[in-house]
């Protein structure tokens, strides 16, 4: 297979390093412009099994304001993301709405669940 290069922005700190990559298929032959380890780790984990914390809102009934925060406990492969969001666009909940309340259990089987991260009292 031949060699392929890609390049990511790491996203593991504010810093946002630039970082090239030479591939054989999944093999990494080489990594540059990263400032430090956590650089390499984000490409291994882009290149086998790139995940990403899903943040987003959810309709809360009877609330004093239309929309919770929510998020995914644990980043969740990017592949589910949109069938997550689609997901979410369905839920309703009912206020008062409390930080860690669960919103969507075990997505996909994951064993991963959708939870508010913020607070909605009742209107
Ligand atoms: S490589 Fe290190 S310094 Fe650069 S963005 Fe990633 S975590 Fe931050």
């Amino acid at each position: 297979m031949p060699e392929e290069k890609r390049e990511f922005v790491c996203i593991s700190c504010p810093r946002g390093c630039e970082i090239t990559t030479v591939l054989d298929g999944k093999s990494i032959v080489s990594v540059s412009g990263n400032i430090c380890k956590l650089g390499v780790k984000y490409v291994e984990d882009e290149v086998t099994d790139p995940r990403r914390i899903v943040t987003s809102t959810v309709r809360v009934r009877g609330g004093v304001t239309p929309l919770a925060p929510v998020w995914t406990e644990q980043s969740i492969p990017k592949g589910m993301i949109l069938r997550l969001a689609d997901g979410l666009r369905k839920v309703e909940m009912t206020a008062p709405v409390k930080c860690g309340d669960v919103v969507l259990e075990n997505i996909f089987g994951t064993g991963i669940n959708v939870v508010a991260s913020g607070e909605v009292d009742v209107k």
